[in-house]
């Protein structure tokens, strides 16, 4: 006899987290393939007319269209909720419909949101300029000062929305803090779980209600697609959650789906690696005299690094640093660099270096900027998979002054 679903998901939960990775999840069809099929199917059929009918009533068990659901996208999503720890998730075609998700199908006009400055770009658009257009009312505050939490948090919130570490100043917000003053107006907490990774931090179990991931980073990791995944309870995953995925449509390919189970398989291990090279770069930047101050939550001259130790199993896999100089000197920094990319993504196998104040947060005004710390010198590292020592003969060569 087959195990049910719910019976495999307890014997599941018990395993840990490795053995989760490679196999949570995996359902074998009929051939008993040994690593998960890719189903790339948009449709299914049906036995019988009665099947068909019973199957849209929600009487039988199985699958009608891969808009709603599809075998190989259900397996990423249980390999992450195993992962997580959360009751429910559903993937998305990307990090952004993940987020959009996550907020627009729950809130309403007379709503108000909570967010802190400090967000990835195209999530701070859809609190700042599409919410407000459906009458949501938001308050954008800095996430690392409690108080501002206090005060902006009212019986009216509805929903708080933060990332931590954030992008590129790698800012730590206090998720139990902030979710604890969420609850007591009865609001939900939305994490987006990407910088810090399902490895190093569980926001599920320091009080948070939902994670959203940009599964195109970390967890596929290698550089191949675009992909996202809502995290929550049952209730929320269930009613309010999948009704707005199925009949909005911004649904996962199953292919892409098969890409980041893949990459599940392999997370934990690359993202040890990678916090063991971005300690060694962390210390390697800290102590060059052409730097003038890094940012690594795993550092203890972090502002917040107790609170980062606290939360987090490791520092990070990206590190933000200043250059001893104006944006000439960076730039011709990033130009001397052979090794590691000029590239705005991350979380990849590829180390990736990035000016944020002339790309990612290009469009950001010089006050938010200067109140982000997004300097000229600023620049936002990757560390991927590649012998560190490597890494830091191509950083060393690149901030070491010109000699004519
Ligand atoms: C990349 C990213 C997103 C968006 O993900 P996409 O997969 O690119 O749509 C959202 N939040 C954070 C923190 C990210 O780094």
């Amino acid at each position: 006899m087959t195990e049910d679903k719910e019976t495999k998901r307890r014997r599941f939960a018990n395993y840990r987290t490795a053995t989760k990775l490679v196999r949570g999840g995996t359902e074998r069809s009929r051939f008993n393939e040994t690593s998960e099929a890719i189903f790339m199917n948009s449709g299914f059929v049906y036995d019988s007319a009665e099947q068909a009918a019973g199957r849209f009533k929600g009487e039988n068990e199985g699958y009608i269209y891969s808009r709603y659901a599809n075998p190989t996208i259900s397996m990423f999503e249980e390999r992450m909720i195993l992962l997580e720890g959360a009751e429910a998730a559903r993937g998305t075609a990307s990090g952004m419909a993940a987020v959009n998700a996550a907020l627009l199908s729950q809130v309403k006009t007379g709503d108000h949101v909570v967010a802190p400055k400090a967000l990835f770009g195209s999530c701070l658009y859809i609190i700042e300029n599409i919410l407000p257009r459906f009458g949501v009312n938001i308050t954008l505050i800095n996430g690392t000062d409690l108080d501002q939490w206090k005060a902006a948090i009212t019986k009216k919130t509805t929903c708080v929305f933060f990332e931590t570490p954030s992008n590129p100043a790698l800012d730590i917000v206090d998720i139990a803090a902030v979710s604890e003053l969420a609850h007591k107006v009865g609001a939900k907490v939305i994490v987006d779980n990407v910088f810090a990774t399902p490895i190093l931090q569980k926001p599920l179990e320091l009080g948070a209600d939902i994670v959203v991931y940009s599964a195109t980073k970390h967890i596929d990791g290698q550089g191949r697609c675009l992909g996202g995944v809502v995290l929550g309870s049952e209730e929320f995953v269930e009613e309010t959650l999948s009704p707005f995925l199925k009949h909005t449509g911004p649904a996962l390919s199953p292919f892409n789906a098969w890409n980041m189970l893949k990459g599940l398989e392999t997370l934990e291990l690359r993202v040890e690696r990678q916090c063991d090279n971005a300690e060694k770069i962390a210390a390697f930047l800290g102590d060059h005299p052409s730097v003038k101050s890094v940012r690594y939550p795993g550092r203890d001259d972090h502002p917040q690094a107790a609170l980062a130790r606290q939360q987090m199993a490791r520092g990070s896999t990206l590190i933000s640093f200043e250059v001893d100089g104006g944006q000439e000197r960076t730039f011709s920094v990033l130009n001397r660099l052979s090794l590691i990319d000029i590239s705005n993504n991350l979380g990849d196998a590829k180390s990736l270096i990035t000016h944020p104040s002339t790309t990612t947060h290009s469009s950001v005004d010089d006050e938010t900027k200067a109140e982000l710390g997004i300097s000229d010198s600023l620049l936002r590292i990757s560390i991927g998979l590649e012998d560190v020592d490597d890494l830091i003969e191509d950083l060393g060569y690149a901030l070491s002054k010109q000699t004519a």
